[in-house]
């Protein structure tokens, strides 16, 4: 090598010596540079990494070039940040050499590190360019990586993150419903990111993605949609309250609610009271709640039950076919011959009277009713034929001399009390016999001919199955 040459950078190549060409790209020349720094891309010295990057700083375009493809050629977690800061070079083709090192090379790098470390120095530098490989590593298989996508997607602000972060959300809760396992960190950092994202005005992709197949990409977006509790919002919102899935459906009406939405009197606000399970308020936007209101009869449990017939009824609405919502709609209106009719279909209605008829009447009515369908429960009367005997007693004409001594005999024949050891029967202030008092003072009810009920506490309250009136409560 003559000494005061330039630096002879193939004979170095071929000799592999690496710490010439490493003095070599501080040579004057830049040619000699550029060389040097394109003949160091296969050598695995580790100074070739720092001083390479130096390198990148050089005033010649060329040489800044040759550095980034050598650096390019390492991969590599040390070579991450001199290339993402090269992605931001003052000439094109730096740029372009830099940018496709990072998203090309440094996004499918077999050491995850250096997955990582990209996509955190993209996010760091917000790479614009950078989007797309990011939302490809948002499906990465190393959950750092699919962090560190969706946190420099997150600084980096573009609406297009929007559409696959709700996917990369919606398939970890899809995850932790099926298995009871999902990344907590992915899942934190893609809620985050969403928010963010929606805060600065991505409204449109979560727009759109109310239309997705996928239902738990819906609840996503009706949800973050609700969130944003501003009336921008409320033409999505109240389109998703006729989505096919009762979650979506509620989250829309929640949010709409939040923003203080006044349902019209059309299909839209029966949809919005229906949502929410406010039966009652139906009716308030006109025919168009009927089908709604049938619709949902099915799915909901007794009390809502009651709600909608009720809702029903103020609409107008009667019954076409004898099925279990006739039943239902027959039974509030204490018409048991239709019930009668309508047959096994009724049996849930009636049940419901048993349990809950605000009236006694209406209980034994239904019991009644039910016993003539073939059907028997063990409430809420202990004989039901006991007390249907002694209601004709007390509904027949006459005196209530003459009833009483009536309803006496029935009562000692049935073994309800005993005359000849001087007990006597009290009565309800409607004339239904309601105790037995022994000789002694002693009063029972007598329980076989009231109605009753029992408490979750095991509490059991006795009524007059006539005129309503508690008669006693006991421990059960
Ligand atoms: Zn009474």
């Amino acid at each position: 090598m003559p000494l005061f040459g330039p630096p002879n950078i193939s004979a170095m190549q071929s000799k592999r010596d690496a710490q010439g060409l490493i003095k070599a790209l501080t040579y004057k020349d830049a040619a000699i540079r550029q060389a040097a720094a394109e003949a160091l891309a296969p050598f695995k010295d580790p100074l070739a990494v720092d001083s390479l990057a130096v390198a990148l700083a050089d005033v010649n375009p060329g040489v800044r070039k040759a550095s980034v493809a050598a650096l390019a050629a390492r991969g590599g977690f040390r070579v991450v940040e001199p290339l993402v800061n090269a992605l931001q070079d003052h000439d094109p083709e730096v740029r372009a050499a830099a940018a496709s090192a990072v998203y090309r090379r440094l996004m499918a790098d077999p050491d995850q590190d250096a997955r990582q470390a990209t996509a955190t120095a993209l996010g760091r530098v917000r790479a614009a360019d950078a989007v797309e490989p990011l939302i490809k590593a948002v499906m990465d298989s190393d959950e750092g990586v699919r962090v560190a996508a969706i946190k420099a997607l997150q600084s980096i602000g573009d609406s297009q993150a929007v559409m696959p972060l709700i996917i990369v959300l919606a398939h970890e809760q899809v995850r932790q419903k099926s298995t009871g396992r999902s990344s907590l960190a992915v899942e934190r950092a893609a809620s985050t990111a969403l928010d963010t994202l929606a805060e600065t005005g991505a409204i449109e992709p979560l727009q759109a993605a109310l239309s997705h197949d996928d239902i738990a990409v819906r609840e996503i977006a009706v949800r973050r949609l609700a969130r944003i509790g501003s009336p921008i919002v409320s033409g999505s919102l109240a389109a998703a309250l006729d989505d096919k899935d009762p979650v979506i459906r509620r989250a829309a009406a929640r949010g709409l609610a939040e923003i203080g939405w006044q349902p019209p009197a059309d299909e839209s606000g029966a949809r919005y009271w229906a949502a929410l399970r406010e039966w009652r308020r139906v009716p308030e936007c006109g025919p168009a709640g009927v089908p709604l209101l049938i619709s949902s009869f099915a799915s909901v449990d007794a009390l809502e039950r009651a709600d909608i017939i009720d809702a029903l009824l103020r609409l107008g609405w009667e019954p076409l076919e004898p099925d279990a919502l006739a039943a239902h709609y027959y039974a509030s209106q204490s018409r048991w011959d239709k019930c009668r009719e309508i047959g096994e279909p009724s049996v849930e209605a009636l049940d419901a009277v048993l349990r809950n008829g605000p009236k006694w009447r209406d209980r034994v009515a239904a019991a009644t009713t039910m016993a003539m369908l073939g059907q028997t429960r063990p409430y809420p009367f202990l004989r039901l034929d006991l007390v249907q005997r002694a209601l004709a007693v007390l509904d027949a004409e006459g005196d209530v001399e003459a009833k009483r001594n009536v309803m006496q005999t029935l009562l000692a024949d049935e073994h309800q009390f005993d005359a000849r050891n001087k007990e006597r029967v009290e009565y309800c202030k409607c004339g239904y016999p309601a105790a037995r008092v022994r000789k002694d003072g002693l009063r029972e009810p007598v329980a076989d001919l009231l109605g009753f009920e029992k408490s979750s506490s095991n509490v059991i309250t006795y009524y007059c199955p006539s005129c309503d009136t508690r008669r006693a409560t006991v421990a059960g």
